[in-house]
């Protein structure tokens, strides 16, 4: 099984981490492909802005626009049949007793990683992104970079091969990520994840606020916000 060393598979739901992490690759891979997985998000209006974001990157970064391949959409609808959570049912967001929010989708990334992995096998593609972060995030233990990395390790075991998976926000917190794009493609970059991105867990595109559209209430919008005005006070 033969990987090319030029190729990336990003995970890409539409929000902002995933565009930045797109662009990232883009700036990095000659072969980037893309891949959003459907698991009955509540926010699924997130999935609908995949389309356009990806026309608009291709139409404003010719460059990019060469290496960009194959868009790969996932139906792992059974999550959400399996899970009872905030993104999956039509229940209030709030905190658990064992301190996670209950926006928290048990296995999500596990599952997430196992199957860009098994996509990337059959592409050979060696490398695959994700915007996943333990800086400023909400606690999701399947976004730890220990986690990524037994994956890592797990993955390639089971698949006998050597894929690696890049997470370059890891380490970052929002601000950062809005000066990463901003490094990556200029204003036009953070104007295009700003207006084309979505975040929020309310699905809601109705008013464009400084940061993007949302609801403006919910965890992923407040910290978007945080991030938007920490990067602009910079
Ligand atoms: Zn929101």
């Amino acid at each position: 099984m033969s990987l090319d060393p030029n190729a990336a598979l990003v995970l890409f739901s539409g929000g902002q981490d995933s565009a930045t992490c797109l662009a990232w690759a883009l700036s990095r891979f000659s072969r980037v492909e893309t891949l959003g997985f459907d698991y009955g998000q509540r926010h699924v209006v997130e999935l609908a802005v995949r389309p356009s974001l990806l026309a608009d990157l291709a139409r404003q970064f010719p460059a990019w626009s060469a290496k960009l391949g194959k868009d790969h959409m996932i139906d792992l609808s059974v999550l959400g049949q399996i899970s009872d959570t905030a993104l999956t049912k039509d229940a209030e967001i709030a905190m658990q007793e064992n301190g996670l929010p209950n926006t928290f989708v048990p296995g999500r990334n596990l599952l997430f990683f196992t199957f860009a992995a098994a996509i990337a096998y059959r592409r050979g593609i060696k490398h695959i992104v994700t915007g996943v972060c333990e800086t400023d995030y909400s606690g999701y233990p399947d976004c730890r970079d220990d986690t990524v990395k037994a994956l890592q390790a797990a993955i390639n075991l089971g698949m006998e091969s050597r894929f690696v998976l890049h997470t370059p926000l890891m380490w970052i917190d929002k601000a950062a990520t809005w000066a990463l794009a901003r490094e990556l493609g200029g204003e036009t970059l953070v104007e295009l994840i700003r207006v084309g991105s979505h975040s929020c867990y309310q699905g809601t595109r109705e008013t464009l606020h400084d940061w993007g559209y949302g609801c403006g209430a919910c965890p992923a919008c407040e910290l978007r916000a945080q991030g938007w005005e920490k990067f602009r006070a910079a």
